[in-house]
């Protein structure tokens, strides 16, 4: 595709898992301001994103939040972001950062980084967008879920076309290059569907 002109990244609010997760989202917020691509997040200031969204403001990027109301707290809502938008619920904050991305990202993270993964390839799935993802398999770490991903395959409970759904990258160079290689999308988005 031509360059996104914003990427969603999916990813922990935890920032106690390996140090190379911290140094992988440091590098992607870095590598997105620099690329002039625009942050969309979940707004919280801690975890992996807190970090993904402190580099790219740090490098001049623009970086837009996206938090539930009653998560503001929780998460403690990023303060230092070019746009934090609070919305009422889970599901409103998803279909914003949905609709506000050209593109997504998963680091590693946890249940939260899991549905949100989930739903976005679900969506692509039924048709009802087609915009890329990209799974950032840092070290191996989603190494369990792809597997699991293959199981449903060979039981026929997923198509082998769910394949083609996502593109596994070991490494955050490999992000943008990716980008740029997967086809433009060919369907709308059916965002009145979601
Ligand atoms: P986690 O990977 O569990 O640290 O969560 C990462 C992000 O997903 C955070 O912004 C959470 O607010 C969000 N999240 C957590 N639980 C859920 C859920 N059940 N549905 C959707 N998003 C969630």
């Amino acid at each position: 595709m031509v360059k996104p002109r914003s990427v969603c990244v999916y990813c922990g609010s935890s920032d106690r898992g390996p140090p190379a997760h911290r140094d992988a989202a440091r590098r992607l917020g870095g590598l997105l301001a620099e690329s002039g691509i625009e942050l969309v997040f979940g707004g919280g200031r801690v975890g992996l994103m807190g970090i993904v969204a402190d580099a790219a403001m740090a490098g001049g990027g623009r970086v837009t939040g996206i938090i539930p109301d009653h998560l503001l707290r929780a998460e403690v809502g990023h303060a230092r972001v070019s746009e934090l938008l609070v919305v009422p619920t889970m599901h409103e904050r998803k279909e914003a950062m949905f609709r506000r991305s050209d593109a997504f990202v998963v680091l590693p993270g946890g249940a939260g980084t899991l549905d949100e993964t989930f739903e976005i390839l679900t969506w692509r799935q039924l048709r009802l967008h087609d915009k890329p993802i990209v799974i950032v398999d840092l070290g191996g770490y989603w190494r369990p879920l792809l597997d699991l991903i293959e199981r449903t395959i060979e039981t026929n409970y997923a198509r082998p076309a769910f394949r083609d759904l996502y593109m596994v990258v070991p490494d955050i160079d490999a992000v943008l290059p990716a980008l740029a290689a997967s086809p433009p999308p060919a369907l709308p988005d059916f965002t009145e569907k979601l």
